[in-house]
């Protein structure tokens, strides 16, 4: 078996990558996450791009530890917006509290900046880089992908599944937004699903290198 260090503590992320090997019959890969590893100093996220940023953080985690690492950024870019909030998704509102008191604060904050604008132009997409690192020395490689999931922004909020904006993310050909979806039809349909497909050829290679 060989270890993969996802660069991330969020139990989600771990069980979304463990279902879509096992769905792609990936076997080989044993699934660690940062609390699983001893603690290293993160680099906070500066970068102007998700990929910037996803490979950053998996660059640093496998430095620290030596392990194969994939890491992942991702966001929302609202085109009315010139694309932000972009790599800022997550701090938009600047607003402090707990992961719910910023997305709620996230999603009026958006609401608000979009109220006058008509619904043929509230077109949006989810964006997710993953990056995955290993090897060392002359082995060493590094593969950066992107996802993308099309759709728009709509007035107000509805559902209560997901995270993040999904309450006002209406997907492309859905008439219910990201948070009333199941977490299967989610994963199937995402900017973080389609990455991690995209992913798979460099992640069946690792299972078969073995190389850390
Ligand atoms: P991170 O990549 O985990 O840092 O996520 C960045 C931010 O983008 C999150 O805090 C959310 O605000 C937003 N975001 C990323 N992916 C999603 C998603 O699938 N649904 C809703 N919001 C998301």
């Amino acid at each position: 078996m060989t270890e993969l260090l996802v660069a991330s503590r969020n139990p989600r992320k771990l069980a979304e990558l463990q279902r879509v090997l096992e769905a792609a019959g990936v076997t080989g890969l044993t699934l660690l996450s940062l609390d699983d590893v001893p603690a290293f100093d993160e680099a906070p996220e500066t970068g102007a791009t998700f990929e910037e940023n996803a490979l950053a953080k998996a660059r640093d985690a496998h430095r620290a530890t030596g392990l194969a690492t994939v890491a992942d950024d991702s966001g929302l870019e609202v085109a009315a917006l010139n694309a932000m909030p972009g790599v800022l998704s997550a701090r938009w509102s600047g607003a402090a509290g707990d992961a719910a008191e910023k997305d709620r604060a996230n999603i009026s904050l958006l609401l608000a900046q979009l109220a006058d604008v008509p619904d043929e132009r509230r077109g949006a997409a989810f964006v997710s880089a993953c990056a995955l690192v290993s090897g060392a020395g002359g082995g060493r490689k590094e593969t950066v992908v992107r996802g993308v999931w099309l759709g728009s922004i709509v007035r107000e909020a509805r559902g209560d599944g997901g995270f993040g904006y999904d309450p006002v993310f209406l997907p492309v050909g859905s008439s219910r937004t990201a948070a009333e979806l199941t977490p299967v039809e989610k994963d199937a349909a995402s900017h973080r699903g389609r990455a991690l497909a995209a992913l798979l050829p460099a992640l069946r290679e690792l299972a078969a290198r073995g190389a850390g």
